[in-house]
């Protein structure tokens, strides 16, 4: 059908001109889902210098097998003073220093101690249990990438270099819009044909989820006054993305056009091949990027995980922002599909160690309650097809 934009273009579109945000410094405990925004160098070598892993005795491996007087002991934090002369053999634990001399560390459980004396009756190799300085990491190398995005096991490694504070790009600020004379806030009374606004909220948890900082702003009616007035008032705050949901198809009460037009924009595109999410749109509103994604509850989740996702992730500056695709196995036969790339909401389960995604027979995208149970979308590209149940299929998980 001739007018319909494809997803790739629609995508690149959105993400034009989009630039990470700027750098700030932040405390290493604190980074948790922040993006750096350099490469980070190591401050330190570590471990810094030979280290044991085992509890046992440090020796020179040449003097096995063999009796050896103890001569001392090393500790974590405790370093034997001196270094390890032949024929002697020192006690040391996990984590203590490797003394000069020694090559080799022979675990307690495979000698015999008596009194002063330690017997070892068999050879080692060395360097056996000693960690070598530098294992890990050493001073002065990058150890974590520009663009990463910092979880707990990157954090640690942070804090282990020696920064107390970190780089990383400021998060990207998005206020969330609902359109609708129809809407409430949850917890209020729906009056004759009103209902409960759900939009908001979810998209908001995927702001957070997305490490921004979300800001709701409630509903406004579909009235162009009240709709421009909400988007100025966004603009002066500063914020990075306006998120509106609703009032983006062609019906009589559909305002984003006329409000984008208002503020002397073009929206970017119009109508998506899609499925759900057909009306979808981009303007740039001197510096505020407004993304007015369609009202149906479906469309507005699918729509925000596609396109709003991948934005902020470019602008909180991130190498990886498209969302990822995997194989599964097809659960059910499906019929071929037409010229709009679908993406059907779908429960995985694992059957002989594959993933099988079975589609809900029902894809109304006003459903929340079949996406809420969903585990993945199925994507099916433009005129896909026919696929039979068993075979492979791409799906994007989505997040628990
Ligand atoms: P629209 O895009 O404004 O034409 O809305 C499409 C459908 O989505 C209508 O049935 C609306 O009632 C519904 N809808 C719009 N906004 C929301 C919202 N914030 N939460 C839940 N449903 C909505
Ligand atoms: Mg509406």
């Amino acid at each position: 059908m001739a007018g319909l934009t494809p997803v790739a273009d629609a995508l690149a579109k959105v993400l034009d001109g989009a630039e990470p945000l700027p750098e700030e410094w932040i405390p290493v405990g604190e980074a948790d889902g922040r993006v750096l925004s350099r490469d980070l160098v190591s401050r330190r070598t570590q471990p810094p210098a030979d280290m044991s892993s085992m509890d046992g005795y440090a020796v020179r491996a040449a003097d096995l097998p063999g009796t050896l007087p103890v001569a001392g002991e090393a500790a974590a934090g405790r370093p034997f003073a001196g270094s390890l002369a032949a024929g002697t053999a020192l006690r040391i634990f996990t984590g203590a220093e490797m003394p000069a001399g020694a090559d080799a560390v022979v675990m307690q459980e495979d000698v015999k101690r008596s009194g002063d004396t330690v017997t070892f009756a068999a050879a080692a190799r060395p360097g056996q249990f000693v960690r070598p300085k530098g294992l890990d990491f050493s001073e002065g190398v990058p150890a974590l990438s520009a663009g990463v995005r910092i979880e707990p096991r990157s954090l640690a490694l942070a804090a282990a270099m020696n920064h107390a504070s970190v780089p990383v790009h400021r998060r990207p600020r998005v206020a969330i819009l609902s359109t609708g004379d129809e809407l409430v806030e949850p917890g209020a009374e729906p009056g004759p044909g009103q209902i409960v606004s759900s939009n908001a909220l979810a998209l908001a948890a995927i702001v957070r989820r997305e490490g921004g900082e979300a800001t709701l702003l409630g509903i406004v009616p579909d009235r162009l006054d009240a709709t421009l007035a909400a988007v100025r008032r966004t603009r002066a705050e500063g914020h990075d993305i306006l998120v509106t949901s609703g009032g983006a198809s062609v019906g009589e009460h559909d305002l984003m056009r006329q409000v984008i037009a208002e503020e002397g924009a073009e929206p970017s595109f119009w109508k998506i091949a899609m499925r759900p999410g057909k009306p979808l749109m981009m303007a740039n509103l001197s510096g505020l990027r407004l993304l007015g994604l369609p009202g149906n509850p479906v469309a507005s989740f699918v729509c925000a995980t596609l396109f709003l996702g991948p934005l902020m992730r470019r602008l909180a500056g991130r190498s990886d922002i498209l969302p990822v695709e995997e194989g599964a196995v097809l659960g059910v036969d499906l019929a071929a599909n037409d010229h709009r790339q679908d993406y059907l909401r779908a429960t995985l389960a694992e059957s002989n160690g594959a993933w099988v995604v079975t589609p809900s027979p029902v894809q109304d995208s006003s459903m929340i309650r079949v996406l809420a149970e969903a585990d993945a979308l199925v994507v099916r590209v433009p005129h896909a097809p026919a696929a039979a149940k068993g075979t492979r299929c791409r799906i994007i998980r989505l997040a628990r």
